[in-house]
């Protein structure tokens, strides 16, 4: 294996191994284990480095390479050092081996996103080791807690020190891959400008305690529960061709009718239902859709007693524009006549979030992708997860998710192992992503 390839490998294994799963409780996460490894792998090479623990064990890492001119741009190349749970009895490999098998190191994180947190310390440390002097600082950020809304991680680093963190640039996972799209041309290569915000809420169904015996014309909270879920499974909040998918759609070099019909409004229902690409389906609607998904419940308290209280999880994702009291008026016109029980309590409201495209970080990721994968155009796209960006583009830095994959990864392989099973990326994606990294840097602070 040559050699950067075997350095940013074998980073990414260890990384893996030191499992610092987020369950989204305070004491999970753990990733002091990979700020120490990250610390030792920067050792040495004479960079400034600050750890930043936001709670017990919750260590953020900042690595600094300090600019000649405090006026040139400065770009932050951002990874996370957590990853989400596993069901490992779903997993053909250990999910916390690290393992090297066919061409494809397996774990937790290989793509969300411990490959990018792996690469870009790989470019930082390889630019320094140069001699890379840079006249824009380059900051490596490797943060805890992406997979629990940055509460110890991004969010809170940015409250607490933002001068340690504060850029003109940020560039963070993912994007890169390659759109499973009837593109004209040669590889289209999403690049994520903005982000889709998150409003998760628990919804409290109430009801009138009573025996379990005599249910008839009880008011049973579960079963009131059970008709919330369905009417919000079958809400259908208006499509909304905003100004990122706009000029995603108009980039991507589509067969006309395809791009006519995902530009109109009237005509993506009838498109994302009937496209035999349940992926690509669902990616448009999420795209151009407020989506709402029921994802947990809890209430009762024993077998025959009927239950009074009954609490439901739901995922609320919006698009860029809309604020509480849009997503309040959805979920309303979505109970109808249930609206008058059901209590709303909002977990976290942020806002979806969008950088420009007309910028230099823009033009450098433009040419140096294009130089990596020949014939490729980058195009701007919005990410429907959530992530580090918006509160970076609240703190007014234009932030992209872009990253590289090799033509194994394709989007079909893509998106279920994101936080799904059997989570795996090979080795010359690594590579790729490493050298975007480094050429980034060079080319925006050289
Ligand atoms: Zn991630």
């Amino acid at each position: 294996m040559p050699e950067l390839v075997g350095e940013v490998t074998d980073l990414l294994q260890r990384l893996i191994r030191n499992a610092c799963v987020n369950d989204g409780t305070p004491a999970s996460g753990g990733e002091e284990r990979n700020a120490d490894l990250l610390a030792s792998f920067f050792e040495g090479t004479g960079l400034d480095m600050e750890r930043f623990e936001s709670a017990p064990g919750r260590s953020n890492l900042v690595v600094r390479l300090e600019g000649a001119d405090p006026k040139a741009p400065s770009l932050v190349l951002m990874g996370h050092t957590d990853v989400v749970p596993v069901h490992p009895d779903n997993w053909r490999r250990d999910p916390f081996g690290g393992e090297l098998v066919d061409g494809v190191v397996w774990g937790r994180g290989a793509i969300d996103m411990l490959n990018l947190t792996a690469s870009m310390a790989v470019a930082t440390r390889r630019l320094v080791l140069d001699g890379f002097k840079p006249r824009g600082t380059l900051i490596y950020l490797a943060v805890a807690d992406e997979e629990a809304l940055g509460t110890y991680g991004a969010k809170w680093l940015l409250e607490h020190h933002s001068d340690a963190v504060r850029a003109d640039f940020v560039v963070t996972e993912s994007g890169g891959f390659r759109m499973p799209l009837p593109s004209a041309g040669g590889p289209k290569l999403p690049v994520m400008v903005g982000e889709k915000g998150t409003y998760w809420c628990k919804l409290r169904v109430r009801g009138t305690p009573g025996h379990g015996s005599m249910p008839l014309r009880t008011d049973n909270a579960l079963v009131k529960a059970a008709e919330v879920v369905r009417r919000i499974a079958e809400f259908q909040p208006e499509t909304e061709v905003h100004e990122v998918w706009r000029r995603f759609v108009q980039a991507a070099d589509l067969p006309e009718e395809l791009a006519a019909v995902l530009l109109d409004p009237g005509r993506i229902r009838a498109f994302y239902e009937s496209a035999p690409d349940v992926g690509l389906a669902r990616m448009v609607h999420a795209c151009t859709h407020t989506t709402f998904a029921p994802t947990m419940v809890a209430g009762g308290i024993k077998t025959n007693v009927i239950p009074d209280m009954v609490d439901l999880d739901v995922d609320i994702r919006t698009l860029p524009g809309q604020n509480a009291a849009d997503i309040r008026e959805m979920l309303s016109q979505a109970l109808g006549d249930l609206a008058s029980s059901v209590e709303i309590h909002a977990q976290n409201d942020d806002q979806a979030s969008s950088s420009p495209v007309d910028t230099r970080l823009w033009d450098s990721l433009r040419k140096v992708t294009g130089k990596l994968v020949p014939g490729a155009t980058t195009i701007p796209f919005l990410f429907v997860g959530a992530a580090d960006t918006a509160c970076c583009g609240r703190a007014g830095a234009t932030a992209y998710r872009a990253g590289l994959f090799s033509e194994r990864i394709s989007f079909a392989d893509f998106a279920p192992m994101f936080h799904g099973d059997n989570e795996g990326i090979d080795p010359d994606s690594l590579d790729l992503s490493t050298r975007l990294s480094e050429g980034l840097a060079r080319d925006l602070l050289g």
